[in-house]
């Protein structure tokens, strides 16, 4: 666990604008609140040592040992992590299908986790792309696909999971950003907790949006409508409902949450499973199986026809692989130039020279 105070988390993380909104703090400490996606503390607090700094993921980061710790092995990939299986993937269910964000493997692998039983409970991120979302924890099928569908900001969905751990002995699923995943695998070093996530599934993130981009929604009232919003590869934002508004994606940049800039993990590298999109067709997603937990989880799902899997297009996985790259060398470089915001990782020094090399595995 690591050792540190609300001081701590304070002057490192809250006031250094560096909290990516996880929401993992929040619960273990009633002086600490959330308002708009904006986390502070609402009353001093003297302790030296408190939860809110060993679970939050920017206090300090180190992937070798979460590789060690969390996934057992070394580094098989420097981009994207060690995995057991990458494929593409898409629900059988019309349903999800209706209401994804592209292929819906996330939103049928948690409802299939309910409805076998793997689960009592997932913690998942509701209401619309639009406006604030919020936490959610669902105990049913209907409850997971009303949350199905991308928000592309910083909730943070994790504020119930201190309750459930304190208040139910459930085993529970929770859907995160790589942040939120790293936050809950700091969670989990607390021994106690170390059995209660069944399934924990990370989703692609390179960066999520500030508070300040549902007012730009609010200023652009034809995008208050929108009940979908995707950002593909080529051609800017694309907000719809029925028909489509595409904002530049220079208009929408200046939004990004600051937290965002100094992030090195934008396939969450600890998941049990992390699920994308493909970029290329948006009736499937990009699965990435880490764990044996994941592995025995799709397996199963293929199993009962709630998922498809295919094997990852060989000459897909470079341009996946070019996108992570991308994203890792800009952060080393800011750390390179001593930028402050990047203090809390500890990158040893054979990762960071294979990130900058372009890409020969660590072992
Ligand atoms: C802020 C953000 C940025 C992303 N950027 C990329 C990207 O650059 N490239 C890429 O390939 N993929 C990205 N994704 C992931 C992508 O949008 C899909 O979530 C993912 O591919 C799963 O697709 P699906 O069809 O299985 O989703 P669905 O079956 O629709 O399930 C979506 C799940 O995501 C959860 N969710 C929705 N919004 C949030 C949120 N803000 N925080 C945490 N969980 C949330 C929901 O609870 C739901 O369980 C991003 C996701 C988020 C939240
Ligand atoms: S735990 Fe998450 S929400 Fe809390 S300060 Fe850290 S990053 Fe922000
Ligand atoms: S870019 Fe990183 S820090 Fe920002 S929301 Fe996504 S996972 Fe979290």
């Amino acid at each position: 666990m690591k050792r540190g105070g609300p001081a701590d988390l304070e002057a490192r993380v809250l006031s250094a604008d560096l909290c990516t909104g996880c929401g993992a703090c929040l619960g273990h400490c009633p002086y600490l609140k959330t308002l708009g996606e904006r986390v502070a503390f609402v009353h001093p607090c003297s302790l030296t040592e408190g939860r809110c700094f060993a679970v939050c993921p920017r206090t300090s980061l180190d992937p070798d040992e979460l590789d060690r710790r969390v996934l057992g092995t070394p580094r098989l990939d420097v981009f994207l992590g060690s995995y057991r299986r990458l494929l593409w993937s898409r629900s059988l269910d019309a349903d999800i299908h209706g209401r994804a964000q592209y292929g819906g493997t996330t939103t049928a692998l948690t409802a299939f986790a309910l409805e076998s039983g793997t689960v009592s409970a997932a913690v998942l991120t509701g209401g619309g792309p639009t406006s604030f979302p919020q936490p959610v924890v669902a105990r049913d099928r209907d409850a997971v696909l009303a949350a199905a569908g991308t928000k592309y900001s910083a909730c943070p969905t994790l504020v119930p999971v201190a309750g459930l751990l304190r208040e139910s002995d459930e085993a529970f699923a929770v859907v995160g950003r790589p942040c939120q995943v790293a936050a809950l695998r700091n969670v989990q070093a607390n021994p106690k907790n170390a059995h209660r996530f069944a399934a924990v599934i990370g989703v692609f993130c390179f960066w999520a949006l500030a508070p300040s981009f549902y007012r730009f929604v609010a200023a652009h009232g034809v995008l208050t409508r929108a009940t979908k919003i995707d950002i593909p590869k080529e051609g800017g934002v694309v907000f719809s409902n029925g028909r489509t508004t595409t904002v530049p994606l220079d208009e929408i940049r200046p939004h990004i949450r600051p937290a965002c800039q100094t992030c090195l993990d934008p396939t969450a590298e600890w998941a049990d499973v992390s699920v994308g999109s493909t970029e290329h067709d948006s009736a499937w997603n990009t699965l990435v199986v880490r764990t044996a937990r994941g592995q025995a989880l799709v397996d199963a799902a293929v199993a009962a026809g709630a998922l498809e899997t295919r094997p990852y297009p060989p000459d897909r996985i470079p341009i996946l692989r070019a996108a992570v790259a991308g994203k890792k060398r800009r952060v080393m470089a800011a750390v390179d130039e001593g930028d402050p915001a990047t203090r809390y990782l500890s990158v040893s020094d054979d990762t960071r020279a294979a990130i900058m090399a372009g890409g020969r595995d660590v072992q």
